[in-house]
């Protein structure tokens, strides 16, 4: 093997990323092997990348958006060429499949977003251009910012944090979650072989770090995905330095069967979005409101699906689902599950892992008559499993639907669509699909409605929010 190939490996990247003595041992969610070591940092770790971020951002600022929009392209360039290493060291840390929409899928949405996001700008805007009168409106940079993710999709949604934030004029102190540091370490390694020195660091470590790093004077903003928990926690720890922040926190997003739907035209669709990621996904559909008329077909079209579907260890080519990324997981889809069974509703699919099985394996699980007021259905179980409920009337189904606090996505299904519509502007959520769900494009601005979160990604307006608006006014 050349030298130049050398550098393309998953191993080459971990080399390049392993602390040198020490590190926390990350483990393969499938098999339970050593994936790699990942590095502890501490909080003199995260001032010294907090210090260093700040030196670099003036000259970073100072840049015309078209110059930073070729590093965002530079950097997709270089992404492309590790695209294969990357998928593999985050098929190993986060279980998800190489193929399907899974850990090749990840790696190229963060070539495809950095260079949509490449592609935007955002101008200064004439608000009034009246003879003597003129009002401008100017997004300058905002400074340094932090940006905090989850385990789910962790390449992705750093690159949904650090693409607009660089394009903005903004250096970034990205913290990736505790359980999947490596593939966020690595993808910033590469970013960083085409990034000037400084304008991106990556802190690794738990809640300790990730709250000094919310909580620091010397960051302008924290752009925070993960749990409503810990959004709140961010909320009061960033006051003091009256942080500008965007929350894309929790969801249990509703999907609304209207009777005209039809079963075997729809269960694609259905299937995906509830069980995409191993329905490890904030705005994958968990809840499945189903007319009278139809619920039993769309059960058995999907149950349909689910048997044709291969769960197993993600560098296996066939699997298009993996595990749960972690134990913690594991117990909580566990626990609803038994739960839903206990009360007397139907698992259709699924509900028992094999317990010989090694890693966290949950079959997909299809749960049929239960209750609205199962904690299955109430509560955010980030899993494999679907309840379905029955609805009578169209009003019902909207009530139950917009009965819960959070309001992250949502989707309506139906053969009409001008109905789908009307049903859809009364759902309480940030996003509503049409015959789809958990659809993500860097033209459409995404965030949540209720404890779901507030600001904006994506688009203008997620660009927009990484900037601090001045206007100029005489
Ligand atoms: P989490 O809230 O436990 O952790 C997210 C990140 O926050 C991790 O990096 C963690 O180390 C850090 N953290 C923990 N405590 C902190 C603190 N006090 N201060 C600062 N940082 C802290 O979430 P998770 O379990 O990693 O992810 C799953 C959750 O994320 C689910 O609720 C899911 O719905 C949500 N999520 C939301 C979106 C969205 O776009 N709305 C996308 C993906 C995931």
């Amino acid at each position: 093997m050349n030298t130049q190939v050398q550098t393309r490996t998953f191993e080459h990247l971990l080399d390049v990323i392993q602390p040198k003595a020490g590190g926390r041992e990350i483990h393969d969610p499938a098999t339970g092997a050593v994936v790699g070591l990942a590095p502890e940092h501490n909080i003199d770790d995260l001032q010294a990348a907090i210090a260093a971020a700040h030196a670099a951002q003036p000259g970073w600022a100072l840049l015309s958006h078209c110059e930073r929009s070729e590093y965002l392209n530079r950097a997709a360039d270089a992404i492309e060429i590790y695209a294969e290493a990357l998928a593999e060291l985050l098929s190993r840390e986060q279980g998800k499949p190489l193929n399907g929409a899974n850990a090749r899928f990840e790696v190229q949405g963060c070539i495809g977003w950095l260079r949509a996001t490449a592609a935007m700008e955002v101008g200064p805007e004439i608000l009034i251009d009246e003879g003597d009168t003129r009002a401008e409106l100017h997004y300058k940079p905002l400074g340094v910012v932090g940006a905090i993710g989850p385990w789910n999709w962790p390449m992705m949604i750093a690159i949904w944090q650090i693409a607009p934030a660089l394009k903005m004029g903004n250096s970034v102190v990205v913290k990736p979650s505790e359980y999947t540091p490596l593939s966020v370490l690595a993808l910033a390694h590469v970013l960083n072989t085409v990034l000037p020195t400084d304008v991106m660091h990556v802190i690794s470590g738990g809640s300790e770090v990730g709250a000094a790093l919310t909580g620091h004077p010397g960051i302008s903003k924290i752009m925070f995905t993960g749990s409503t928990t810990t959004g709140k926690a961010i909320i009061r720890s960033s006051a003091d330095s009256v942080k500008r922040l965007t929350l894309e926190l929790g969801g249990n997003d509703p999907g609304i069967v209207l009777p005209d739907a039809d079963p075997a035209a729809i269960a694609q669709n259905l299937f995906w979005g509830a069980f995409i990621n191993t329905g490890q996904t904030c705005a994958a559909l968990k809840r499945l409101y189903v007319h009278e008329d139809i619920y039993d077909q769309v059960v058995d079209a999907l149950a349909d699906v689910a048997t044709r579907v291969p769960m197993g260890i993600g560098l296996d080519e066939r699997n298009m689902l993996g595990p749960l990324q972690n134990k913690v997981q594991f117990d909580i889809v566990s626990r609803l599950v038994e739960a839903a069974r206990d009360s007397g509703a139907r698992i259709v699919t699924g509900g028992n892992p094999d317990p010989d099985q090694a890693g966290y394996f949950y079959p997909v699980t299809l749960v049929a008559e239960i209750d609205n007021n199962n904690p299955l259905v109430s509560e955010e179980q980030f899993g494999p499993a679907l309840p379905i409920i029955k609805y009578s009337s169209v009003e019902k189904a909207l009530k139950m639907a917009n009965g819960l606090d959070v309001g992250l996505g949502a989707s309506v299904w139906s053969s009409n669509i001008s109905t789908a519509r009307e049903i859809a502007s009364k759902i309480q959520a940030g996003t509503v699909w049409i015959n789809k769900h958990a659809v993500a494009d860097p033209r459409v601005p995404f965030g949540g409605a209720k404890s779901s979160g507030y600001g904006l990604e994506f688009a203008l307006e997620g660009l927009k929010q990484l900037g601090q608006p001045q206007v100029i006014s005489y």
